[in-house]
């Protein structure tokens, strides 16, 4: 008897090297780019036969968006419900600072309590897909608790690379998960070539940022969501704290798309991306000011923002490309004013973010005193995490 294969809507059609643009299989088991070394992007038939309207009435997860996501086989899927989180309007710090439209997106409020849920639920569903034995991870804490989550509902084994000064909330829940956790003592780079070490054989899948082409494609189901949740008028302006930078490339690649479906008007004015990184960590500001070439020999400290943490993305180039096409900018925030920021967002709006979120606010605070931004203009700021797990870091300092 033939297997019933329970097939998706899915219209990926290949993968392409972002550099070159060589294309890949996107039916087996792919990493970076042969050619280049570099991120593999997801590339679909966006003819215009996926039509906005097809929307109404799916489920509230990321996974509504199935027409433009790369899952083949709907019975791959693991899912714990992440996406479609709320957009807020910050009514009391705008009234406050003068922002006559601030809104926040807030990740926080993913399963396992950030937006690296989305990223890790297509990456895990893919890994299954195509037959992976298990998973590994260098991470700053958020993306390997995801992956340990999704790789327990999957049933995969799951193993994590973290520095040892990560909270504790971190490793905790990666332990709970089942998974097996490598501690050391430097920064995400280091536990790179740490999950190079251990994966020698490469009998793992290495789901490193943009080393897999996949958690660029749940990621970028935040950008989708931006503008259906604003009925397709897109903010202004949108600040997002950069890291490896997934996020910024995901929510670009989805305006790029959504208009080659003709779901955003063709003359539309796309948001200016601005990155926010820390000022102790802050390798595509520097590159993006000029003061270096590229980031290939930065060195980075440790931030309250764990998230933040990664002084040699891969995905540099096109965060840059994101910045310039989208007439944006870059900018870092001290760690002090990432607590400040942390405390008037739980204080004025009754959101405990992440330190990573709160710097995203103190940028939008920088860049209207600087002028950057008009006080009339839609400024959304993408909170990417929960701050609950982030104690050991701030704990006292409200
Ligand atoms: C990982 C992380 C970031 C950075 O995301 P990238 O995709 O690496 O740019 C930002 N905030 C939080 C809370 C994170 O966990
Ligand atoms: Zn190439």
């Amino acid at each position: 008897m033939q297997a019933q294969i329970a097939t998706s809507l899915s219209t990926i059609t290949h993968l392409a090297c972002s550099t070159c643009g060589q294309e890949y299989a996107h039916d087996v088991l792919q990493r970076v780019s042969p050619c280049c070394n570099m991120p593999l992007l997801a590339r679909y038939a966006l003819n215009g036969s996926f039509s906005k309207t097809a929307l109404k009435g799916r489920e509230g997860t990321m996974w509504r968006y199935q027409e433009v996501l790369p899952l083949l086989d709907e019975s791959n899927k693991v899912s714990l419900g992440e996406g479609l989180t709320p957009l807020m309007e910050l009514q009391n710090l705008g009234a406050a600072y003068g922002f006559e439209n601030l809104i926040l997106k807030d990740e926080g409020q993913n399963p396992t309590g950030s937006f690296k849920a989305r990223g890790l639920s297509m990456a895990i569903s893919k890994a299954l897909e195509v037959g992976v034995e298990g998973c590994i991870i260098p991470t700053a804490g958020n993306a390997g608790v995801a992956m340990a989550a999704y790789c327990a509902k999957a049933n995969l084994p799951a193993v994590v690379v973290m520095p040892r000064h990560t909270p504790k909330a971190f490793k905790e829940e990666c332990y709970w998960y089942g998974a097996q956790v490598h501690l050391l003592d430097g920064l995400i780079n280091d536990c790179a070539a740490e999950v190079r070490r251990l994966n020698q054989g490469e009998a793992l899948l290495d789901v490193s940022t943009l080393k897999e082409p996949y958690r660029l494609e749940g990621k970028k189901t935040m950008g989708y969501e931006i503008a259906e949740q604003l009925e397709w008028q897109l903010p202004d302006v949108i600040l997002y704290p950069a890291g490896g930078g997934t996020g910024l490339i995901g929510i670009w690649k989805a305006f790029q798309e959504m208009t080659a479906l003709g779901w955003l008007p063709k003359d539309i004015k796309l948001p200016r991306m601005v990155a926010v990184q820390a000022h102790n960590c802050r390798p595509v500001v520097d590159t993006f000011l000029g003061l270096q070439k590229n980031s290939q020999q930065y060195n980075g400290l440790p931030t309250l923002a764990n998230g933040l943490a990664v002084p040699r993305p891969l995905g540099e180039p096109l965060m840059l490309e994101v910045l310039e096409q989208s007439g944006g900018t870059a900018i870092s925030i001290t760690e002090e004013e990432m607590v400040e920021g942390v405390r008037e967002l739980s204080r004025k709006e009754g959101l405990f973010v992440a330190p990573e979120g709160a710097a995203v606010w103190m940028a939008a605070r920088h860049l209207l005193k600087k002028g950057w931004l008009q006080a009339h203009e839609r400024v959304l700021l993408l909170n990417t995490g929960s701050g609950q797990k982030y104690l050991d870091n701030i704990e006292g300092r409200y």
